[in-house]
This record gives C-alpha cells, structure tokens and sequence, in this order.
C-alpha cells in the first residue's frame, strides 16, 4: 500500500536514538533542551516547550493561556478532534466557524466573537492571521500541519499573530519524533507555564533544599523522551528537505492532474511557503474513487469528517450551518504525498485515478 503520508528514516536517524540508548538518559537528558532549542532558533520563536505528543501540547497550550469554564473557543471544523478537544479539557465551550472554500481554513475576515481562537493550518496552507477582523483574547496556532511553512511575517511557529503556536511530531506530519509535540512562544511565562504543566505542576525550590519541589496546580505527565528529542534534533536539520520535496511533488500533482476535472487544492500566495502536509484533492464520486483507489494498493485517505458531525460535538451544530465544509466534505480526497515518495510511485497513483475518473 503507497500510503498518504509516511516518516522519512535515514542511518544518521539511527544512530541518534542508538547513541541516546548507549547513554545514561532515556528521559529527561539533555537531548531534549537541545531539541527544544533548535525548534525555537528554526521557528524563530523565543522559547520551545517539547511534549509527548500534539495534543498534550495544545491541551496544554489552551491551559496555561488561562482558557476555561465560562470562555468560548473557536476552531475549524475542518481538521482533527484534538483542535477542538484542548477546548473541551480546560472546561471551555468549543464552537466552530465555517471554512472559506478557498483556501479550507477559517476565513480571518468573518470570525465570529470568542475568547480564545485555535487556528489551524488545514494541510500546511498558513491561515493568514495578519488579516483577522476581531482579536480573541487568546490565539493559539494548531500547526500540527505547518512545520516549515512560512509567511511574510516569518515562519509559521515564530507567534507573529499569536501567542502561542502547537506542532506535532507524528510520523505523518513534517518532521517526526514517533509520538511528539512541542509548542513555541515569545512569552517566557507561558513557556515556564507549559514546562510546569507537562511536569505535574513541580516548582522547585532549590533555596529549600535540594530536593524540594512544590505542587500548587494539578499538573501532567505529558514528557517527552530524551530518544525521541535526539530523533527530533536529527530530523529537523531535513526539515527544509522535506518540505522542499513535498512541494515539487504537489506541483507535479497539478501537472498530472489537471484536465481531469479534479479541484486541485490551493497553492501558496508570492512571498508564502506551504508545508504540504496534504495533498487533499476534491474527487466526484468520492466514495468509488476511494475504493478504486485502496484496491490498487494506494493508501488515498479523507481529511477530515468534520469534527461537528462527530456524537461529541453534534449539539447545537446542525451540518447545515457550515455548507463549505459540507461541500468540501463531501468530495475531499488525501493523495499520498510524503519525502520519500518517488516520482514513479506519484505516476502509478496520477494514472490510476485518471482510469477511476473515466
Ligand atoms: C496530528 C494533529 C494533531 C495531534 O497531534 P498528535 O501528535 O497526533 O497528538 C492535532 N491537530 C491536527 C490538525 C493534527 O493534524
């Protein structure tokens, strides 16, 4: 099966985790300040804060930004459960606002009132936040997709427009950690805030002893490995490569595919790089073309069941108020696209679906 996405694993990869195992750290060493700190220098952010995972980062993100019961968060319905979940574990209500059909993100021009905004950069296109009409108290980026996209004000991570921005090093995403997150922000109490929060909420108080520690707020364990912050390190030294690749492979999917009637997702403006996380074509007849497709051994995926249609988040979100994400919903088509992808592996998936679509 060509998957959708797939981690790119090279011998210097190896021999970073390898080299970590042969050390005196699993956890907790040294390869994670590391890690954080060429994420920081790569975003062009003041401070990283790895996590174990994407969504314990944004989950800690809407925490230590003080979002919470009484507060009203905003997100795209076009994306995965976790961009509204971090609402739902801090205790706010979580709303969604339609997509514009353009670009498959939030329309900065028409967002509604809330407290706090989780702006999602559907499939590496940055939302343009310099053009947002209303200022949330809170803005946190879920760029889960985005790692190595940039805009004119910088790369996406840098919080030119926010105060704090979310990546997740899974191995489908730019680079890749096995599970991994990390959030970067220009504030240092939010960054001592969040390296709390992913530690049981520990304050140590060395003036007291050597041992000691305090608790005063009810804390996690959402760490990060010191064997996966090595990989982290490593990895992220190709993540230009990567992005770089995955975009000549987008553009040779607009060769490949245009003339068959397919809409082929949006490129980036003059002046913006797109991270190409996905390649989400909208196909008629979705259905067919997605069984047409997994029976040829190409792994085609949809991004996203929109997260209102989910049970949890049914209640007062009737499909009809978001027609954009309905009609995108519809027909929206993943084809693979990852580094590794050769360019006959690309040609086997243009000419199958160009068959499917006859
Ligand atoms: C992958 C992803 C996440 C969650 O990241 P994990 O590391 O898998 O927890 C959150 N938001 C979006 C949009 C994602 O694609």
């Amino acid at each position: 099966m060509i998957p959708y996405s797939h981690q790119s694993i090279d011998e210097t990869d190896l021999e970073a985790v390898t080299n970590v195992l042969r050390g005196e750290w699993l956890t907790q060493g040294p390869h994670i300040e590391e890690f954080e700190n060429s994420l920081a220098s790569y975003t062009q952010a003041k401070f990283a804060v790895a996590f174990a995972n994407g969504t314990a980062a944004l989950h800690a993100a809407a925490a230590v930004a003080g979002l919470g019961p009484g507060d009203t968060v905003i997100t795209s319905p076009l994306s995965f459960v976790a961009s509204a979940n971090c609402g739902r574990y801090v205790g706010a209500s979580v709303n969604f606002a339609d997509i514009d059909p353009k670009t498959l993100n939030l329309d900065p021009g028409t967002l509604p009132e809330c407290d706090g905004l989780i702006a999602v950069h559907f499939a590496g296109l940055p939302l343009d936040l310099s053009r947002l009409q209303f200022q949330p108290r809170v803005i946190i980026e879920d760029a889960a997709h985005a790692l190595g996209a940039i805009t004119p004000d910088g790369p996406v991570g840098n919080c030119a427009h926010s105060h704090m921005c979310v990546f997740s090093f899974h191995p489908v995403k730019t680079i890749t950690t096995g599970e991994g997150g990390a959030v970067t922000t220009n504030s240092e109490e939010f960054a001592e805030g969040l390296r709390r929060f992913r530690n049981h909420g520990i304050v140590r108080k060395p003036e007291e002893g050597g041992w000691f520690y305090e608790v005063a707020t009810a804390g996690f364990n959402m760490r990060i490995t010191d064997l996966q912050a090595a990989l982290g390190t490593n990895q992220l030294k190709r993540a230009d490569s990567f992005v770089a690749r995955r975009n000549h492979l987008a553009e040779k999917y607009r060769d490949l595919l245009s003339g068959t009637g397919l809409v082929l997702p949006p490129g980036a403006q003059a002046g913006w790089v797109h991270a190409r996380h996905l390649y989400p074509v909208q196909a008629p007849h979705r259905r067919e073309v997605y069984d047409g497709l997994r029976n040829k051994g190409i792994g085609a995926q949809v991004h996203y069941i929109p997260i209102y249609r989910h049970p949890l988040y049914r209640e007062g979100n009737d499909p009809s108020r978001f027609p954009h994400t309905e009609a995108a919903y519809a027909r929206l088509l993943s084809l693979p696209l990852f580094p590794d992808m050769t360019d006959e592996q690309q040609r086997y998936v243009g000419d199958a679906l160009i068959s499917l679509l006859k």
